[in-house]
């Protein structure tokens, strides 16, 4: 029973694909299996019981001996003791040995061995050894900081050729985990890559920068996997490159903002076939072309420079690194129209001209100034040729009516004289009638020559220092009659006896003549007219007021322009040309005077007038204001609109 159990255990051991042999207490081999025969190529017959099996597999003397005399050293339990034999053919193989036969104890075998050839794995380890040890002395070659960090992030070695670049003392280096030498911030970052590269073995690049005390430096880590326990870092400063790449950065960060706010159009196209490489946010605003479109449109489509840009001189010009400048119009999309001034610059590229720069401006704005600039110019112009008209026309009129009045005032002179029999006085009837209406043509008239002299700033004042108040009291007089015969009862009144003010007498008289006969147009029979003179501090102030039909608030502001009156229909109760308060007014601001209206409809109106009180010395005195007043030729003119 007990040998099939013997029998069965050695069956075992000699198909087992390890190496198994067994020595007996001589020292000779008792079991050599077919594992040891293949790996050796040494058959039983050739080991078993041979007393120089040894001398075999350990051809070598002393690395015979040192093995012989190691085994009775070794107890029954050994694991991997590994020892190089020398096979059949000559090679050297390395087996591991392990021997467990205490454990196992097998009948007659008491010390069998299992051995393992490792020959390969050795050479791999060994070579994988040499690749690292290769590999770090190459890296170690670099001129980059080199850190050997294990799995706990702890630094295991290091090596630096720069010693400014390192952030700790070096002999702080070694031993001390990421953590306690780099900022928190940069230690996450390593610990988190160095995990990556334990996981998946592949290489994590990062990049950070730390705070040292001249300036911060920039470094970018490559953390590469050496084997499950160990990671590399190989770390390169970067500063200088970093800094540049800011510089650039913040650069391009400038001319983007430039290229993007810029409220002119910016293009970078080609010259030849006007292809827009780039345009910024101006160019599609006023295009109203979209990105997608671009591809549509070339510069020459859209501005209408293509013979002027590559004309000779252009190109030369171009060629030379010169910019060129055109003026264009650009139709968009929707049909808005804007000038634009082209400024375009080549860029060239070894000396080749292809590309071109464009700056757009838009100079709608002036142009479109420019425009109505010219426009009130030739405006300016058609209103002199037409003041100059008026004034002519004007005076041609003076003349016949000037003869008119001449041969009137000789009928008239010959119906006194009884010269011509007029029974019924019907002759004399035409006769007023001729002449009244000859004074209205003569007013209006006048009015016309003196608005064109004032607008075109040829009318001039005749100051003298004279009394104010005798001169207007002296107007009222001599009108007074004509009031009273139209049944209107006119005051005047004064604060003041006697105010020297510098005046141009003319220009008084037909203020007051003008406001008068206006007072008295506008007021039914029955009514009243005040004429008041008051001296408040820097003024005199001449109010001619009435109690009349009033001006309606929305007119209140017009009436002072050219022509205008409130009633415009053809019938109008009311002769007038709309040119008197023109001239009234013009008259008072030649004094550096004011002229005000207060008015209400149905009630009446008061027309003031304020002529500041400053005297100069350089006008003349007037000495006898009184009897220079040629009245009645005036009044008859002023008046002529009124029928009495
Ligand atoms: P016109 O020769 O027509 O009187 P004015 O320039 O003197 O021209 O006056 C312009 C208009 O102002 C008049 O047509 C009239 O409608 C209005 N106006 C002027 N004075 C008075 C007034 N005292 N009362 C009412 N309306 C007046």
């Amino acid at each position: 029973m007990q040998n099939i159990i013997y029998q069965n255990s050695i069956y075992i051991l000699e198909n087992m694909p390890v190496i198994i042999d067994a020595l007996d207490k001589n020292g000779n081999f008792i079991l050599w299996n077919k594992e040891a025969e293949r790996v050796t190529g040494y058959t039983k017959e050739e080991i078993l019981n041979n007393p120089d099996a040894f001398k075999l597999l350990y051809p070598d003397d002393e690395y015979r001996n040192y093995v012989l005399n190691l085994i009775p050293k070794l107890e029954n339990n050994f694991r991997n003791l590994e020892t190089t034999i020398t096979c059949k053919d000559g090679t050297k193989k390395i087996i591991s040995w392990s021997n467990v036969s205490s454990l196992y104890p097998i009948e007659g075998l008491t010390r069998w061995t299992v051995g393992v050839d490792i020959t390969k794995r050795k050479v791999a380890e060994e070579s994988l050894k040499n690749i690292t040890s290769e590999l770090l002395s190459i890296i170690k070659a670099f001129p980059d900081l080199y850190f050997r960090i294990s799995s706990d992030t702890t630094i295991i070695d290091f090596k630096t050729y720069n010693k400014t670049d390192l952030f700790v003392e070096p002999e702080n280096i070694i031993g001390n985990k990421i953590t306690e030498i780099l900022p928190q911030d940069v230690a996450l970052l390593y610990e988190s890559a160095i995990e990556y590269v334990l996981k998946t073995k592949k290489i994590k690049s990062i990049e950070y920068s730390l705070p040292f005390k001249k300036q911060k430096q920039y470094f970018e880590a490559r953390l590469v996997y050496l084997n499950e326990k160990e990671v590399m870092a190989v770390v390169r400063n970067i500063t200088e490159k970093k800094l540049i790449e800011i510089k650039n950065l913040n650069q391009q960060m400038k001319y983007k903002s430039f290229f993007d706010y810029s409220p002119d159009i910016l293009l970078e196209a080609d010259l030849y076939s006007g292809y827009i490489f780039v345009a910024n946010p101006t160019f599609y605003k006023l295009t109203k072309l979209n990105k997608d479109e671009l591809e549509n449109y070339t510069i020459y489509s859209l501005f209408d420079i293509e013979d002027k840009v590559t004309q000779k001189s252009s190109i030369d010009s171009l060629l030379d690194g010169k910019p060129i400048k055109f003026e264009t119009k650009l139709v968009n999309n929707v049909n808005e129209e804007y000038y634009l001034e082209l400024n375009i610059m080549p860029i060239l590229e070894n000396n080749l001209l292809e590309r071109i720069f464009i700056y757009a401006k838009d100079i709608t704005d002036s142009k479109k100034l420019e425009e109505s600039r010219r426009k009130i110019k030739e405006l300016e112009e058609y209103e002199n040729i037409r003041s100059e008209f008026f004034a002519n026309i004007s005076h041609e009129f003076r003349t016949p009516l000037n003869i008119i009045l001449g041969s009137i005032q000789l009928l008239e002179l010959y119906l006194k004289n009884n010269k011509i029999v007029d029974e019924n006085h019907t002759l004399q009837r035409y006769n007023k009638s001729i002449k009244q209406n000859c004074y209205r043509l003569l007013r209006l008239v006048n009015n016309l020559i003196d608005i064109t002299k004032v607008s075109a700033g040829y009318m001039q004042l005749n100051l003298c220092e004279c009394n104010i108040v005798s001169l207007v009291e002296d107007i009222v007089q001599s009108v007074a009659d004509y009031i009273n015969s139209k049944n209107i009862e006119i005051t005047f009144d004064t604060e003041i006896e006697e105010k020297i003010i510098r005046c141009d007498k003319d220009k008084i008289e037909r203020i007051i003549l003008n406001l008068l006969s206006n007072a008295i147009k506008f007021t039914p029979e029955g009514g009243k007219i005040f004429v008041n003179i008051t001296d408040l501090d820097e003024y005199t102030c001449i109010s001619v007021k009435d109690t009349g039909i009033g001006i309606p608030k929305d007119k209140q502001d017009i009436i002072f322009e050219r022509f205008s009156q409130v009633n415009k229909s053809l019938s109008r109760e009311r002769e007038g040309s709309g040119l008197g308060l023109n001239i009234v007014k013009s008259f008072v601001e030649m004094h550096g005077g004011e002229i005000k209206l207060i008015s209400e409809e149905g009630k009446g109106s008061e027309f003031i007038i304020l002529l500041p009180n400053n005297l100069e010395k350089d006008v003349y005195k007037d000495i006898n204001p009184l009897n220079n007043f040629n009245n009645v030729e005036r009044i008859s003119i002023e008046f002529s609109d009124i029928y009495f």
